[in-house]
Order: C-alpha cells, then sequence, then structure tokens
C-alpha cells in the first residue's frame, strides 16, 4: 500500500489544505493529515479541536485519516512506516522554507523519508491560515477561505457573531 502523509499546523484549515489533501488522495492509497503539536506556538485552536476540524472537512474521502503528532516527522513517519510526506508550495517564499525541511527530513532519516510538493491551485495561491486568523479578528470576511462551519469556529474564538463581520 501507498500511504503519504501531509503533516501541518492547520490552525485553521484552509480551502488550500483541503485542496492540497483531495489532489493527494487522488495519488495515494491513504493520507494521513497529520497535525503537529507544537508546543512553542499558542494556536488558536487546540489539537484536538483541529483533529475534529479535519475529520468533519473530510469525512468524505474515504482513503483520508486525520491523526496528531509530537516530535520529529521523521520519527513519527517511522512509527508509521510510511517514507512520503507532502507539503504545498505556494510561492517562492515558501521554498527556501520548505526546501530547508525537506532536506534536514532526508539527512535525519537517513533517505528514509522523502518529501513531495504540490503546487498550489491559483484562486488559492494567496490563502494561509495567519491571513484567516488576522482578518478574522478585525471582524473580516473569511467564506472564500473557510468553509462555513469553520467560519463560525474561527469567529467564535474572536468574539464576534457571523453577523456582524463584514459578508
Ligand atoms: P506549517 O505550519 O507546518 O507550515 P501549515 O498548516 O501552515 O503548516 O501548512 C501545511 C502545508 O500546507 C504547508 O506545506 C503549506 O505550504 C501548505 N499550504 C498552506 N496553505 C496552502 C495553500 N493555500 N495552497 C497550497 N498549499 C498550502
Amino acid at each position: 500500500m501507498h500511504a503519504a502523509i501531509y503533516p501541518g499546523s492547520f490552525d485553521p484549515m484552509t480551502y488550500g489544505h483541503l485542496d492540497i489533501i483531495k489532489r493527494a488522495a487522488g495519488m495515494f492509497d491513504e493520507v494521513i493529515v497529520s497535525i503537529l503539536d507544537n508546543r512553542q506556538k499558542t494556536p488558536l485552536f487546540s489539537v484536538d479541536e483541529r483533529v475534529n476540524i479535519l475529520k468533519e472537512a473530510t469525512k468524505d474521502i474515504a482513503n483520508v485519516k486525520v491523526e496528531s503528532f509530537s516530535g520529529l516527522l521523521i520519527d513519527y513517519a517511522k512509527e508509521k512506516n510510511i517514507n512520503i510526506a507532502i507539503r504545498g508550495l505556494r510561492a517562492i517564499t515558501d521554498f527556501e522554507y520548505e526546501l530547508q525541511i525537506s532536506q534536514t527530513n532526508r539527512l535525519l532519516s537517513k533517505g528514509a523519508l522523502d518529501t513531495i510538493f504540490l503546487t498550489t491551485s491559483l484562486e488559492y495561491a494567496y490563502l494561509s491560515s495567519s491571513s484567516v486568523k488576522e482578518i478574522a479578528s478585525f471582524g473580516g470576511d473569511i467564506s472564500r477561505c473557510v468553509p462555513s462551519f469553520i467560519e463560525d469556529m474561527v469567529y467564535e474564538k474572536y468574539g464576534i457573531s457571523k453577523n456582524e463581520a463584514e459578508r
């Protein structure tokens, strides 16, 4: 069986992430969306909330699983016996960072973990979790960035009702 891990923060998941998940699910027998529990960052959504959001968003894609992990990606991948990580590339600014992580992972895993990059669909090229949070925190419209149930949850975190937000 050909499986891949799609690791990330997904705080929160956007349509850009969902697009990568759907495309990866068409290429592999199984895709495990793996949410990194990073204690150094203070996320908007807890790991459990993010796991539940991703499960809901991917419930109709049979070969997608959602999990969380902490520690090094190479250790988690080894434990699962998976040797491919998927990452998305939006712009040249992503490239340098992603290249460094990908090469570090190859080195640390002694070649066991390779990364496959999917380039963003143009309509989502501008989208990032951090811009979603910034826009929502000021009551801006995020309806083109995230599915509607996530939109509600994001506004709730900022104490804004959806009706108050600009639409
Ligand atoms: P991280 O904090 O690990 O960078 P993110 O949740 O921000 O995690 O992103 C996870 C992955 O999804 C990264 O590879 C990122 O480049 C990719 N990604 C994020 N937004 C988009 C998008 N709009 N289009 C394509 N890929 C994206």
